[in-house]
């Protein structure tokens, strides 16, 4: 593995694999928004998305001219077929039937992971030896830093299908294996990026001051850095060996804290009663109890299982206990969290840094933690306002609520973090008319998806042929389909450029998109494969996958997508296509390896679409036009008298976007609890500060002052503020974000900024989108992402979008 590897294997373990990317909010507390993830710029699910905007007073001058968008939908409808449907292989034109890549295989066994890994890293370690014994007069790009590059670039080709299995592979010895294997590379990436013979020749090579193109002498610069920045600029010795210590440590607690996060089975016993409120689709879902459990249904804390009991039961002390479970899930990991904040602070205390943010920020777009915590701190008072006010409303409506139901006893003026949710919900059904039910029928997951990849095709000049049946035979190296896909659900496309743009391949794109035991648990985007140019200058084509969790299809119902499932499945999908047409010259540049505090931009920006009316109408396609087995399953349903619009109606759109921004400061206050914790634990003053943190302390007091929604802190003394430990289910933190969460609603800056400068107006503008394809998203990390965003916007960014949205400018 090269340098390049070793920088992307460090990151992935010490800091964070670049291709996974999810969405923000944490999994499990959040008060946020019942649209789970709002998005507008949204957002997040896990994470999720985030919301900006908010402030009663501006909301209605936003609302006139949201509304003065809807036009009359130039769609119309009526038949089963209205949906053009995707092409598959056999429809698909000639010269979109046959790729010029075989997709990647998943027949590996848990012996071969791990001999396969053991060879990638040998065949590494060989390259990094015949580097480390050139001399340091003939060391030069081409001979130092080019071959660690090839050799990154195969290595990608193999080394990220084999950390994959333990995030989708049914069968746990494989994911077991993986994750075995991926220590291994981690193991490896530290050992490589400790070489201190090859770091010399590195060092050489970039003091001759070679001309190169900006690209290789970007990779030159950023690699040099990497080591640097991984001890080498200290003098060998105990200091040096004692940071080695802390990095193979740090590796070993980020696999255990996330395979904690992933095999976490947990779940509640209670009866119907107990769960009054919950829609009876989600009920019927449910394991049935046997034995002590008869009668009783179990709760996990998955998502379809967890949201819908916050946002829907009635019972206050049954969404208490089930919130409270779920923050102290995965407490296994409250050690391994504290011991990962004190072992950074020593790391960048030992390479010269005050704190573990400053080394972590240094690279990014802000630069310095200062930068991070103004934006943060001016944030949060501009967003204070607007929370107090929020809260003071939901609290009337619980108030309300509780009257109407005869249990005004129970009111005692306080709006708990278990309240928000449900009460969230009823706000918006009640005054804004809002039923996510109702909306959800008309995104079934099948249609919408065609819907998405349609917008795709038209603004950025894209074909999807999906591959099935003997198609996928056909295309395999082994001729077996089922070589060619890690579980029978997943579906495989292959990605075309359209005529216009050359008809030239683009790569394979992977969707699994419902829950099964042992998967990774949120909705992210994995670079399978990376693309780039190979050693006889030959292109390699990417392969990205979307991992998400969306409730199964029934015989009544398909899988129904709520809004905020819709924004969450475009925004990762914004991240697969990013992973898909960035064009580089080397793999550690390809697609969404950017600055972490860039790259949700683009994928937040496309979330726009789907706050579009335009966009939503055409996405949508009630359920019943899909299948006549749903046509009659929904006419026997009860609620269902009149026959519905094959569209979703003007009406319930205009709804939705008048409830965007309800609590939303509220929403993104939760987001900056977020942020703000990562940056408090990450900045300490003193080593002896980190040391003494009460990190579980920390992170509920900081929610309660930000937030300002009640937690059981409130009860008895009033001084326990231990009733949970919500950072062991922040796996962002540990995962690759820390000092980094803040990138989410920073970033939201220059997403906000690309949309209203030059989507806004209009959406599908294909010169536009392939403008936008061309200069942001084909060039992944190749230049530093100021630069692209100067390239696009025609100037610097400017916050004025961001603010403007949020409702908070001036
Ligand atoms: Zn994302």
């Amino acid at each position: 593995m090269t340098v390049s590897t070793l920088v992307l294997r460090i990151r992935s373990s010490f800091q964070y694999p670049p291709t996974l990317h999810p969405s923000p909010i944490s999994s499990s507390s959040i008060l946020a928004s019942p649209r789970l993830l709002k998005l507008a710029f949204t957002a997040a699910f896990l994470f999720v998305s985030i919301t900006l905007i908010l402030a009663s007073g501006r909301i209605s001058t936003r609302l006139t001219s949201l509304v003065g968008h809807l036009t009359p939908s130039k769609l119309s409808s009526a038949t089963f077929t209205s949906v053009r449907p995707l092409t598959t292989a056999t429809m698909a034109p000639a010269r979109y039937r046959n790729p010029p890549q075989a997709p990647p295989k998943f027949t590996a066994t848990p012996g071969s992971l791990i001999e396969d890994t053991k060879k990638l890293i040998e065949r590494s370690r060989n390259v990094q030896d015949a580097v480390a014994n050139l001399t340091k007069d003939s060391a030069s790009f081409d001979n130092v830093l080019l071959p660690m590059a090839h050799d990154d670039n195969e290595m990608g080709i193999e080394a990220h299908i084999i950390g994959f299995y333990q995030a989708v592979s049914p069968d746990k010895s494989l994911r077991d294996a993986s994750t075995d294997a991926e220590k291994l590379l981690d193991d490896f990436g530290i050992e490589s990026i400790m070489r201190e013979d090859v770091f010399n020749m590195v060092d050489a090579a970039s003091k001759k001051d070679e001309k190169l193109d900006p690209e290789s002498a970007r990779l030159l610069e950023k690699n040099h850095k990497a080591y640097i920045r991984n001890g080498l600029g200290v003098p060998a010795g105990p200091k040096r060996d004692r940071f080695k210590e802390i990095k193979k440590r740090l590796s070993e607690i980020g696999i255990q804290f996330q395979k904690t996060l992933n095999e976490e089975n947990g779940g509640l016993w209670f009866t119907l009663e107990e769960l009054d409120g919950l829609p009876k689709d989600i009920l019927d879902n449910l394991e049935k109890g046997q034995g002590e459990n008869e009668g009783k249904v179990r709760l996990t804390f998955k998502y379809p299982d967890y949201f819908p009991t916050m946002k829907y039961a009635k019972r206050a002390d049954v969404r208490q206990k089930v919130f409270l479970e779920n923050e102290n899930k995965c407490n296994s990991n409250v050690p391994l969290f504290r011991e990962a904040i004190v072992l950074r602070d020593e790391a960048a205390r030992i390479l010269g840094y005050e704190n573990h943010a400053q080394f972590r920020i240094e690279d990014k777009m802000a630069k310095t933690p200062k930068t991070v915590d103004d934006f943060l701190g001016d944030l949060r008072e501009r967003l204070a306002p607007g929370g107090v006010q929020e809260i003071s409303k939901l609290l009337k409506l619980k108030e309300e609520d509780l009257k109407n139901r005869g249990q005004e006893k129970e009111f005692d003026n306080r709006y708990y973090l278990w309240d928000h949710r449900f009460y969230d919900r009823l706000m918006l059904e009640k005054d804004y008319s809002l039923d996510h039910e109702k909306i959800a029928e008309y995104f079934p997951l099948g249609t919408t998806i065609r819907g998405m990849l349609h917008i795709f095709e038209e603004l950025f000049g894209l074909a999807f042929v999906e591959i099935t049946g003997e198609d996928r035979d056909r295309i395999s190296e082994t001729k077996k389909s089922s070589d060619i896909v890690w579980h029978e659900d997943v579906q495989l496309f292959s990605v075309w450029d359209d005529e216009g743009e050359g008809s030239g391949f683009v790569g394979y794109l992977y969707l699994d998109l419902h829950p099964r035991e042992g998967k990774y648990g949120h909705a992210a985007n994995f670079n399978l494969q990376p693309g780039y140019i190979n050693e006889n200058g030959k292109r390699r084509y990417p392969a990205t996958a979307l991992v998400c969790n969306f409730s199964k299809p029934t015989p009544k119902k398909p899988s129904l997508l709520k809004h905020d499932e819709v924004v969450t499945l475009f925004h990762e999908l914004g991240h697969g296509i990013h992973d898909l047409v960035s064009r580089t010259t080397y793999s550690q540049f390809h697609g969404t390896n950017t600055v972490r505090d860039f790259v949700e931009a683009p994928s937040q920006m496309l979330e726009n679409w789907c706050w579009t009316p335009s966009q939503l109408k055409a996405l949508s396609h009630h359920y019943s036009y899909t299948s006549p087995e749903y046509k009659a399953a929904y006419e026997e349903s009860a609620d269902s008298k009149d026959k519905p619009e094959e569209r979703i109606p003007d009406e319930l759109i205009s709804n939705l976007i008048k409830a965007k921004h309800v609590n939303d400061a509220l929403f993104n206050l939760r987001q900056l609890h977020f942020g703000i914790f990562d940056m408090t634990v990450h900045e300490p003053k003193s080593h002896a500060d980190v040391e003494k943190l009460d990190v579980t302390e920390t992170y509920n007091r900081l929610r309660k002052e930000i937030s300002k929604l009640d937690g059981p802190e409130v009860f008895g003394d009033g001084k326990n503020w231990k009733w949970a430990n919500g950072e062991a289910t922040f796996g962002h933190l540990i995962g690759g974000y820390d000092a980094g969460y803040y990138g989410y609603l920073s970033s939201q800056v220059y997403s906000a900024d690309m949309f209203y400068t030059v989507f806004k107006a209009d959406p599908m503008n294909a010169t536009e989108g392939r403008r936008y394809r061309h200069t942001v998203l084909e060039r992944g990390g190749s230049q530093d992402e100021m630069q692209t965003l100067v390239d696009f916007l025609g100037r610097k960014p400017s916050t004025e979008a961001f603010y403007k949205e949020l409702g908070l400018s001036g």
